[in-house]
């Protein structure tokens, strides 16, 4: 395999292992140990790629440019206190998009929500 495939395989597949919504500086953690002389630039440049291509996703209402491998839409929570960024099953409101389109005229592809607050870790840390 050439060796710039060989490096975005390797991304997606660090991506695809976590659910953890890592940020760019984590994957490049991960990738350097199956890549030692990957840099992180060439992680970032992979992972623009793989965001055009629709692999990936972006989650860019953060501040921290956090990325996941599961591109469906899904909702998220994040910790106030840790930072940590969840997956919610929780199925998303098709019917919002609908509303939101009538009352405003705009065509809705989609929505993302992010429910805030402690997740189980930090709730029992206060205890
Ligand atoms: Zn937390
Ligand atoms: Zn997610």
């Amino acid at each position: 395999m050439a060796r710039k495939s060989k490096q975005k395989q390797a991304v997606l597949r660090v991506l695809n292992g976590t659910t953890s919504h890592p940020t760019a500086k984590w994957i490049y953690e991960e990738v350097r140990q199956e890549i030692p002389d990957i840099s992180l630039g060439t992680v970032y440049r992979n992972l623009k790629l793989l965001k055009c291509e629709g692999k990936i996703l972006e989650l860019d209402f953060t501040t921290l440019g956090r990325f996941d491998g599961n591109i469906y839409n899904h909702y998220h929570f994040r910790c106030e206190r840790c930072g940590g960024m969840f997956d919610v099953d929780e199925p998303v409101d098709k019917l919002m998009d609908d509303r939101v389109a009538q009352k405003t005229g705009f065509k809705v592809t989609h929505h993302r929500l992010e429910f805030r607050g402690l997740c189980k870790d930090c709730q029992s840390e206060t205890h």
